[in-house]
């Protein structure tokens, strides 16, 4: 069997054991004769599985009794739109901390749903660090404050300490770096992240969120896209992405089955500083353009003395075996993403071959 060591930044590498689960039980689940996939979302074998997925995330993040744990569509972009139809009434305005690409696109589709106010952007820095407490321009009325966790195209993220919003429901698009580690989830009125970064197949978006918040959003809008409409339902008011949950299901399982989320954070921070040290040590040629105090351990950018060298990278390196380290098209560049799938030994083979190119493209 061949596998390639896969750094995509979503879809992104799964861990084996829960491919290998599903493989296992693909064509006849549990003895029912048929796959998962084929299964009722009513029925008591789906609906196992589904409330298993749940009780794991509930366990892994000691979620509190007060929030519901919602499997929702349509990715954390439809997130950008749901957010504000729901906690952003008439009348109120909601403050944005844009740190990159995805909270741009967040704040943009909340001005088309409501009042949304720039509360701080690092823009002027090209998205390099991350704004100081003290530079955020907090309305102590707004709706809700949203920002973004680990910005997956420009690198940065926040490693130790979230915004501080007082009163003001906290909201976070953590799709990609959801369960990077164990976090309090009480700090926050809302997260979402789309599966596909860090915790499963695309087609899932979780979302944790304060039960008050979910009582008092607003009913003039359809009712398919009320936050209430699936935490009513144990998100199946509607068809639930079923294949997409049970694979997550797998993964949960293979956090837990690994040692949990303190063995998970280990492991990530012990593969962020092996590559920036190794950067920092080779910055002649290799260069991290994020702040060193708001450097992702997620996805780790960096740039090559030239573009003709990244293409060459990126090209050798994936007849080599490791593949998907194009930066996004929109910055260039080189992009690790060193999700929780991808091993400490992983990226010790990466740095070496690195290294290597670096000796013989000097
Ligand atoms: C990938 C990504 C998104 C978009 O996710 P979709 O599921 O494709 O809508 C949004 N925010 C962040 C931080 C992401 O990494």
């Amino acid at each position: 069997m061949a596998r390639v060591l896969n750094f995509n930044p979503g879809p992104a590498t799964l861990p084996l054991a829960a491919l290998e689960r599903a493989q296992k039980e693909f064509t006849d689940y549990k003895g029912t004769g048929m796959s998962i996939l084929e299964h009722s979302h009513r029925g008591k074998d789906y609906d196992a599985v589904h409330n298993e997925a749940i009780g794991l995330l509930r366990e892994l993040l000691d979620v509190p009794d007060d929030y519901h744990v919602l499997f929702l569509q349509g990715g954390a972009s439809q997130q950008f739109a749901v957010v504000p139809m729901n906690l952003l009434p008439e009348g109120k305005s909601a403050d944005y901390i844009v740190t990159g690409a995805w909270g741009k696109k967040a704040f943009a589709e909340a001005q088309i749903v409501g009042k949304a106010r720039l509360a701080a952007t690092t823009a002027a820095d090209n998205f390099v660090r991350l704004p100081k407490q003290e530079e955020l321009d907090l309305d102590s009325n707004a709706a809700y404050v949203h920002f973004t966790s680990n910005e997956t195209i420009n690198g940065v993220q926040y490693l130790d300490k979230f915004p501080e919003t007082g009163s003001v429901p906290l909201v976070c698009d953590m799709s990609s770096d959801f369960l990077w580690r164990k976090f309090d989830v009480r700090k926050f009125g809302l997260i979402y992240a789309g599966a596909q970064k860090n915790i499963g197949p695309s087609g899932v978006t979780c979302v944790l969120v304060r039960k008050d918040l979910v009582e008092a959003g607003r009913t003039d809008i359809p009712k398919i896209f009320r936050y209430k409409t699936q935490a009513d339902a144990n998100s199946l008011a509607n068809t639930a992405p079923t294949f997409s949950i049970y694979l997550m299901r797998n993964v949960l399982q293979w956090v837990k089955d690994s040692g949990g989320l303190e063995q998970i954070e280990k492991w990530n921070r012990e593969k962020g500083r092996l590559v920036y040290s190794f950067l920092d040590e080779n910055k002649d040629y290799f260069k991290s353009p994020v702040q060193v105090d708001y450097r992702s351990v997620m996805n780790i950018v960096f740039r090559l003395p030239t573009p003709e060298l990244e293409a060459k990278l990126v090209a050798e390196a994936a007849a080599a075996g490791f593949v998907g380290l194009k930066g996004h098209r929109s910055v260039g560049g080189i992009r690790i993403s060193a999700y929780n799938a991808i091993s400490v030994e992983a990226i010790q083979k990466l740095l070496a071959y690195l290294k290597d190119f670096a000796a013989k493209n000097g």
